[in-house]
């Protein structure tokens, strides 16, 4: 599936509005995100914080486990909504939960860096090239690349 225009606009506006029901009392910074699964659905997440530090879930995390929450597992393209004036990166600990699809899906992952300013487009091997991967992980995720 090619990354069309008309689909990363659908991807934003799916993103800019999940944002919209982000939880963060305490930084009062909202994130969206949406990921583009292989059959062409889009899920979306937003950040979810905690009294807790560290505790909370950035939105790319929560995007992910919404599709996985719905039976996918292999992505095409993710994108990262930032509400304020700027290009948001997904933090390390997002990065290694991204690329553990991106080994499910046998390829690369688009990013779409999104805030009201417009969006940027990226390969997410640009950004993270090395995830940590163990030894069995290929046969252990097998079942679900198929
Ligand atoms: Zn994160």
């Amino acid at each position: 599936m090619k990354l069309e225009k008309k689909i990363i606009e659908k991807m934003i506006e799916v993103a800019s509005q999940t944002a919209k029901n982000a939880f963060a009392p305490y930084s009062k910074h909202k994130f969206g995100s949406s990921i583009l699964a292989f059959d062409g659905t889009i899920y979306g997440g937003c950040n979810v914080e905690n009294s807790i530090s560290g505790l909370g879930s950035c939105s790319e995390k929560v995007a992910i486990d919404n599709a996985v929450s719905n039976g996918r597992y292999k992505f095409i393209a993710l994108c990262l909504y930032d509400t304020e004036d700027q290009y948001s990166y997904p933090c390390g600990a997002c990065r290694q939960y991204i690329a553990q699809f991106k080994q499910v899906g046998g390829k690369d992952i688009k990013l779409v860096l999104a805030s009201p300013l417009g969006y940027r487009l990226m390969d997410f091997k640009e950004l993270f090239p090395n995830g940590h991967y163990d030894r069995s992980d290929t046969k252990a995720i097998k079942e679900y690349a198929d």
